[in-house]
């Protein structure tokens, strides 16, 4: 499934985000960027060391605040770079986590924009060990996601969510559909 967004286009497929070619891979990481399961073992598993070496470098000293990102090279996957981005854990949804994890995506969006990427991948991040409801992620990740290519300031072309699973590859189908049927002007 895919859709327009302004001169750019968003796509959702199943797959294995470590085996899709594209400039920029998102990874869903901890604050501590210390390295989980999940996407982020996926990641560091392909990857190889030479990236947990750098985020050993530039690690905050107080870790990587949820919402934000940071930039690595890729090692052996087939990217130039990883952004690890910080999602946030569910907490119910009264404590900002619709900010938080529309943040994760701007973040990672305008770093990937930074270096010059045109295709980046996405994880459904926070839907996993965080525990966000995969359809309300999913609604936060791809209006997010279509507002930042419709702006045109960026030289991203595509973007991919590379969903691990047919559940979570459904709700963003879902989603995806609620967002080509339009919106009012405010
Ligand atoms: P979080 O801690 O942000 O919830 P997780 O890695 O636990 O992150 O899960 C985020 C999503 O990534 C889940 O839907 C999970 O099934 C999925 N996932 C796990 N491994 C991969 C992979 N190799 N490629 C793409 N998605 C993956």
């Amino acid at each position: 499934m895919e859709v327009a967004a302004g001169s750019a286009k968003i796509r959702l497929m199943m797959g294995d985000i470590t085996k899709v070619p594209v400039d920029v891979v998102v990874n869903a990481a901890n604050s501590d960027l210390i390295g989980g399961g999940g996407v982020d073992g996926a990641v560091h598993r392909a990857g190889g060391p030479s990236i947990m070496l750098e985020l050993n470098r530039i690690r905050p000293v107080n870790g990587c605040p949820t919402g934000g990102a940071v930039v690595t090279g890729a090692g052996n996957l087939p990217a130039k770079f990883v952004v690890h981005a910080v999602g946030p854990i569910w907490r119910g949804g009264r404590s900002g986590e619709d900010l938080d994890l529309a943040s994760a995506y701007k973040t990672s969006l305008e770093l990937a924009s930074a270096r010059g990427a045109a295709t980046v991948s996405f994880p459904s991040i926070s839907t996993g060990a965080y525990g966000y409801p995969a359809g309300l992620a999913a609604a936060v990740a791809l209006s997010t996601v279509a507002e930042f290519l419709r702006a045109g300031t960026s030289p991203i072309r595509e973007v991919v969510f590379v969903l691990f699973d047919e559940g979570t590859l459904r709700a963003y189908e879902k989603a995806l559909a609620g967002l080509r049927g339009g919106a009012c002007a405010p």
